[in-house]
């Protein structure tokens, strides 16, 4: 509980979750594109961030599109997801991961998500094989810049003949057992939205060793034209190539990913010192076979330390109490102080767009207290991290005193 003789001062300027960090040379690109009048879908710097990419990725190619969530709907294309197909998809991830399946027709099924890295929990995902064995794509997140347990979720698709879509829009620049996320499904995707770890304003790209799909994706994203002198078309388009002012700014960032990285990991490092001997743990990873990119930092408090936390659809109550404390409280608490936290993303199977769609668990019946869900309940993996969890601000631009009150704040929140 937050008592009132804790008094910190207000933030002066707002300390946020994830905003852009530019360096300069973002600039130096768009000018460039600006200057010689490629201010298109064409140009000298979509040619070359599809090679920079490519080449930090270790794939093959590297195709720009104008979003991340345009390239998952050309990877769901690409696997030839059909009308009424169902789609295994992570319950416990950004919408945008799944809605280009339903673009497609195509039905996602939930598969619920592990302890270990807050992923795709490939003993579920085996588990909806049994219960739908037809199923021939897999698509899943690398959340908040953690590696999933590509290894075992490899394993189960292969053993089931299922394509793997691999989102990493979040996860550019982690890696497992030494290869770069984005590598491990058959077609990948990564996303440089404004709130990700490098940013273009906006864009994303489609990942593929394979030449042919590669061809494909840029054709569609293009309006799907033949090769004739007037509009000629045999298959649907689409209007998804980058542009090559974003792509400018994307190739003033890639340069710094690394350094992004490296910062994300001081803050993450920082969270974790500074919340000892409070019940609380960080999300956590893999320490043996990943290196995250550390995208957000995220608390998970200890189930004996919640308060008592209703959630609705839309708004959210708690009982405040003494040594305990709920997402709820601290959200509002840091609100309070002009920092910008976020809830941990809410499960897809809890979202009233997909309540009727198929949700696999392998804790407790997986269904039920979907509505104003009671802390405690312990229906599902989601659910739970869901109801005890947050994302703590993870700008990379917040100085490390900041992060000392954004620590003391939540702190006392456990007083
Ligand atoms: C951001 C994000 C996307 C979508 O990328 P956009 O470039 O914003 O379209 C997809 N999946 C996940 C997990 C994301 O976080």
């Amino acid at each position: 509980m937050f008592t009132q003789d804790k008094k910190f001062k207000k933030f002066n300027s707002k300390v946020w979750l994830s905003t852009p960090t530019m360096h300069g040379e973002e600039l130096k690109w768009m000018t460039d594109a600006f200057d010689t009048n490629w201010m298109s879908t064409v140009g000298e710097n979509i040619n070359e961030v599809e090679r920079m990419a490519a080449n930090k990725i270790g794939c093959k190619h590297a195709v720009a599109l104008s979003c991340g969530t345009a390239a998952l709907h050309l990877a769901m294309k690409l696997a030839g997801t059909k009308r009424g197909d169902k789609v295994f998809c992570s319950d416990m991830t950004f919408a945008a991961t799944l809605n280009p399946v339903v673009y497609e027709g195509g039905v996602p099924v939930f598969i619920d998500t592990e302890r270990d890295t807050w992923n795709m929990d490939p003993v579920a995902l085996e588990k909806a094989f049994t219960l739908y064995p037809e199923v021939k794509h897999v698509v899943f997140a690398h959340l908040y810049g953690t590696p999933a347990k590509m290894d075992e979720l490899r394993a189960v698709a292969d053993k089931h003949g299922a394509v793997i879509i691999e989102d990493a829009a979040e996860s550019f620049g982690a890696t497992y057992k030494g290869k770069q996320t984005g590598t491990f499904g058959d077609i990948g995707v990564i996303s440089f939205n404004g709130n990700k770890i490098v940013t273009g304003s906006s864009g994303g790209m489609l990942l593929t060793d394979d030449t042919e799909q590669a061809n494909k994706a840029r054709k569609w994203s293009t309006q799907s034209r033949e090769n004739a002198p007037w509009y000629q078309h045999e298959q649907l388009g689409y209007n998804y190539r980058m542009s090559n002012v974003i792509a400018g700014v994307i190739r003033g960032q890639l340069p710094y990913l690394e350094e992004h990285i490296e910062k994300k990991r001081a803050i993450y490092e920082r969270y974790k010192a500074g919340f000892k001997g409070l019940p609380v743990t960080m999300n956590p990873f893999d320490e043996k076979n990943s290196k995250p990119n550390y995208w957000l930092s995220c608390m998970l408090i200890d189930q004996g330390a919640m308060c008592k936390q209703v959630r609705g659809d839309l708004d959210a109550c708690y009982v405040a109490e003494h040594g305990k404390s709920c997402p709820t409280e601290i959200l509002s608490t840091l609100a309070a102080y002009n920092a910008e936290g976020r809830p941990i993303w809410k499960p897809m199977h809890m979202q009233p767009i997909y309540r009727n769609n198929p949700f696999v668990t392998v804790e407790g019946d997986g269904r039920g207290k979907t509505n104003a869900y009671i802390s405690g309940g312990g229906v599902d993996v989601g659910m739970d991290i869901f109801d005890r969890g947050l994302c703590l601000p993870s700008d990379i631009k917040m100085t490390a005193d900041d992060q000392q009150k954004v620590i003391e704040i939540v702190r006392a929140c456990f007083d």
